[in-house]
């Protein structure tokens, strides 16, 4: 693929085209049996799209086939969803990990191989990483416990990327760099966590201990793990998390809205991206913000496009205080509106939450590599290593750098930096070895 150029675009593209063609056409891949209200149902067909896995959906309720199937199996086992896979084994309800081992996504890993670099994170950071450094020739391991393209992933439109004047979707951006690390060889591992990090180089490596209890050896480390949605103080939100309440706006959880009134919380670019992109399914879109005006927070564009969009409305300094609603979705919630301290209660079925992100960074804990009070990976003590933590041959990238510009942009230009520092700590160790 590399070595012959032409050769390798053509191949390339026609892989590429297939794959978007079998999304598209909603016709290969695995086929889950359930209904698109059923969490579950949801859970997976995220998974999948996120990964950019072709599959779909047949319910029951309106396809015969799908019916006399789930008619045939013992009456204790017909609790849907399930997964059918080409071959035909079935999958009931099965988690994520499952499901990425049943269809061959979560493969190259072995603990006899010592990679040069391994990356934690395929968010930009992590993948602009992983291309530049197998690009350049370095053997390169990414783990990603839930999907690749991080944050940027779960956006809608990015507008402000260099090269795409018309925008373009996190999942479009971050699927084509996906397919352009593995061009170029790097062992990409999903849904694959990272429970922990060894840097005491015991036998000359570092290792990290992924969930399944498995040791992935490397010579250097890459953290590129960025932030996590913050979860706000409101009552039973774990309840109705997956149903009806969500963090993120794709496709998926953006159709069910159609015609319908939403809640969008948060005044940061997320949120104002969020509530554009969902004007155009739901009826109205109500944006929540503590603060009194959005400026502080959000993108003047974005600013704009809100006060220009007709079934967009700003409450300032209002909150959301409970959720209510049965076992299967979020029927109602309570709002305060804090100049006044008056509460109002609504019907509501989607409320969408982006109040913010915390840093990644529990599973570095008693490593060695120093954060700053928030949790944020410190860097740049040593003069000279901009993007080295305090542990040499560890380094970090992205948003979960203390002082980073949190972008697509900067997380992509960090990850092409690392790459020359990488080289010059792999050299620097080879010689001492030597
Ligand atoms: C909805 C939304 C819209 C946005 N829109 C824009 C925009 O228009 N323009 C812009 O410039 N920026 C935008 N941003 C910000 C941008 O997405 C981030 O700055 C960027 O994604 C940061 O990239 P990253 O690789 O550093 O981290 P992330 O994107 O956070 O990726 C980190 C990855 O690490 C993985 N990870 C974390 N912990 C572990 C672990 N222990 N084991 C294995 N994997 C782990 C996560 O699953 C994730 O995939 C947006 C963010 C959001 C949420």
């Amino acid at each position: 693929m590399v070595a012959e150029a032409d050769l390798g675009e053509r191949i390339m593209r026609a892989l590429i085209l297939r794959r978007v063609g079998l999304i598209q056409s909603g016709v290969g891949g695995p086929l889950i049996v359930g209904d698109d209200t059923m969490p579950d149902v949801a859970r997976l067909q995220n998974f999948l799209d996120r990964n950019g896995y072709p599959h779909h959906l047949v319910d029951p309720a309106t396809d015969e086939d799908a019916a006399s199937f789930v008619a045939a199996a013992p009456t204790c086992l017909r609790n849907l969803p399930w997964v059918v896979l080409a071959d035909g084994t079935t999958l009931r309800n099965p988690a994520e990990t499952e499901l990425a081992r049943a269809i061959g996504m979560n493969a190259g890993r072995s603990g006899t191989v010592v990679y040069d670099v391994a990356i934690v994170g395929a968010g930009p950071a992590g993948l602009a990483t992983a291309v530049y450094a197998a690009s350049e020739g370095l053997s390169v391991a990414v783990c990603d416990s839930r999907a690749y393209g991080g944050q940027a992933g779960a956006s809608a439109r990015i507008e402000n990327y260099l090269g795409f004047p018309t925008g373009i979707s996190g999942g479009a951006l971050t699927g084509r760099a996906f397919v352009q690390a593995q061009k170029f060889g790097a062992d990409l591992m999903i849904p694959t966590a990272v429970l922990s990090l060894d840097c005491s180089l015991d036998d000359g490596y570092f290792a990290i201990m992924v969930d399944g209890g498995e040791r992935i050896r490397a010579r250097s480390v890459v953290i590129a793990s960025g932030a996590r949605y913050r979860r706000p103080p409101i009552a039973e939100l774990d309840r109705f998390e997956g149903k009806g309440v969500w963090y993120w706006a794709s496709p998926v959880e953006a159709k069910p809205t159609t015609g319908q009134d939403v809640i969008v919380v948060g005044g940061g670019n997320s949120a104002g991206q969020a509530a554009v992109y969902l004007s155009g399914l739901a009826a109205k879109v109500d944006v929540l913000i503590r603060g009194p005006e959005l400026a502080d927070s959000m993108s003047r564009y974005l600013i704009d496009r809100l006060a220009a969009t007709p079934n967009i409305e700003l409450h300032r300094r209002t909150e959301l205080v409970a959720l209510e609603g049965s076992d299967r979705r979020l029927e109602r919630v309570r709002m305060r509106d804090n100049s006044c301290g008056r509460e109002t209660e609504r019907d509501m079925r989607h409320v969408f939450l982006f109040v913010g992100a915390d840093p990644a960074t529990q599973w570095l804990e008693g490593c060695g590599v120093g954060v700053d009070k928030a949790g944020f990976v410190l860097t740049g003590q040593r003069a000279g290593a901009h993007l080295e933590t305090s542990v040499p041959g560890v380094f970090a990238v992205g948003d979960v750098r203390s002082g980073s510009v949190k972008r697509v942009g900067s997380a992509i230009g960090e990850g092409a930096q690392v790459v020359a520092a990488l080289h010059g700590y792999l050299s620097g160790a080879q010689q001492a070895t030597a």
